[in-house]
C-alpha cells in the first residue's frame, strides 16, 4: 500500500476508531482521521503524525447533514476521491445490564441513519481501482437477526429482513422507525424487539442489514467500478463505550476492520465477520 490510497475513518479520535486509523496508517495508507470534535480530533491525529504516519484530520459529525456536506466537499477538492471508508462512529447509552431506551432516537440517528448518510455521501467519491473500493461497517453481534438470545421476536419481520428478496432500505427504515414510535408511546416493551440493549442492538441490526442490501446493489456496478462492503463485530472491547470493561484491547478490536479494508479477495462482500471469520447475520 502507498500513501496514494486514501482511507476515511469515522469517530477516530478514540477507542476502536483511533486504532483502525493507526493500523491502516501503519500499512502505508493516507488516513483521514475524522472526529465530530475538532480539538480532540486534531490531538488524536497529532499523536499518529508524531509517529511519522500519514494521517490528516478532518471534522465530521455523521448526524449533521451540513458537516457531511462540508466534509464531502473538502475531500473532493483535496483528494478527488477515496478508496476505503470505515464507519466506526457510534453511540450506546446502555450501561451495565441496563436496557435504557431513553436515548433511542440518538442511538438510531447515529448508528444507523448517520452511517447510512455518510455512505451515501461517499459513494460518488469512491474510486475504482484494481482492488475495488471498500466499505467496512462496525456492527455488533448484539444486532444479529438470528442471535439466540437477542433477536427480533416478530418472526414475519425477521424473515422479511432475512430474505434478500424483501430486504430494502424502506423495510430497514420502517423497522427502526416503528421501534422509535413505540418508544415514544411507551409501548416498546411489548414490541418483540431485542431483549438486551434494545435500542443499540436494533441500530446495529439495521447497520448489518444495510450492509447486505448495499452489497447486492453494488454487485450490479460495472466491472472496474466495484465497491465491496462488509461489516464486523469487534468483540467486547475496553473503550469508553464499555466503561473500559470488556475482553479485548482496542488494538485487537480494530484488527478485523483493517483486515477487511485491505482484503484482496474481491468476491467477499455483504458478509458479517468477527475475529477475521465469517459469522451469521
Ligand atoms: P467509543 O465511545 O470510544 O468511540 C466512539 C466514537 O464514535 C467516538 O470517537 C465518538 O466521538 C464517535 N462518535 C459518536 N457519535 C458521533 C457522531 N455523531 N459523529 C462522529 N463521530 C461520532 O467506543 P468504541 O471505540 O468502543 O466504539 C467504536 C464502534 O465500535 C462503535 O460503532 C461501537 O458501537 C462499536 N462496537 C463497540 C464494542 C465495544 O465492546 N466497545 C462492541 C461492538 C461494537 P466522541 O469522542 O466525540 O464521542
Amino acid at each position: 500500500w502507498t500513501s496514494s490510497t486514501i482511507a476515511v475513518v469515522t469517530g477516530a479520535n478514540r477507542g476502536i476508531g483511533f486504532e483502525i486509523a493507526h493500523q491502516l496508517a501503519l500499512h502505508g495508507l493516507t488516513v483521514i482521521l475524522t472526529s465530530r470534535d475538532a480539538v480532540v480530533g486534531e490531538e488524536a491525529a497529532k499523536v499518529l503524525q508524531e509517529r511519522g504516519l500519514s494521517v490528516v484530520f478532518h471534522r465530521l459529525d455523521i448526524v449533521d447533514p451540513s458537516s457531511i456536506e462540508a466534509f464531502t466537499e473538502s475531500i473532493k477538492e483535496i483528494y478527488g476521491g477515496i478508496d476505503i471508508l470505515v464507519n466506526n462512529a457510534g453511540v450506546n447509552y446502555n450501561v451495565g445490564s441496563d436496557n435504557s431506551v431513553e436515548f433511542a432516537e440518538q442511538v438510531v440517528a447515529t448508528n444507523y441513519f448517520g452511517t447510512k448518510n455518510i455512505i451515501k455521501a461517499m459513494i460518488p467519491l469512491m474510486r475504482p481501482s484494481e482492488t475495488g473500493a471498500r466499505i467496512v461497517n462496525v456492527s455488533s453481534r448484539l444486532g444479529r437477526l438470528n442471535g439466540r438470545r437477542n433477536r427480533i421476536g416478530n418472526i414475519e419481520l425477521r424473515k422479511k429482513l432475512e430474505d434478500d428478496e424483501s430486504l430494502s432500505e424502506d423495510l430497514i427504515d420502517q423497522t427502526v422507525n416503528t421501534f422509535l414510535e413505540q418508544v415514544k408511546d411507551g409501548k416498546w416493551k411489548n414490541g418483540g424487539w431485542p431483549q438486551v440493549f434494545t435500542d443499540y442492538s436494533l441500530s446495529k441490526l439495521a447497520v448489518s442489514a444495510y450492509t447486505r442490501l448495499m452489497a447486492r446493489i453494488f454487485s450490479e456496478l460495472p466491472e472496474g467500478q466495484k465497491i465491496y462492503i462488509n461489516c464486523y463485530c469487534p468483540g467486547w472491547v475496553k473503550t469508553a463505550m464499555t466503561g473500559w470493561a470488556g475482553h479485548t484491547s482496542p488494538e485487537e478490536g480494530a484488527d478485523t476492520a483493517v483486515w477487511l479494508a485491505l482484503l484482496q479477495d474481491q468476491s467477499i462482500s455483504g458478509k458479517f465477520f468477527a475475529e477475521r471469520r465469517e459469522i451469521n447475520f
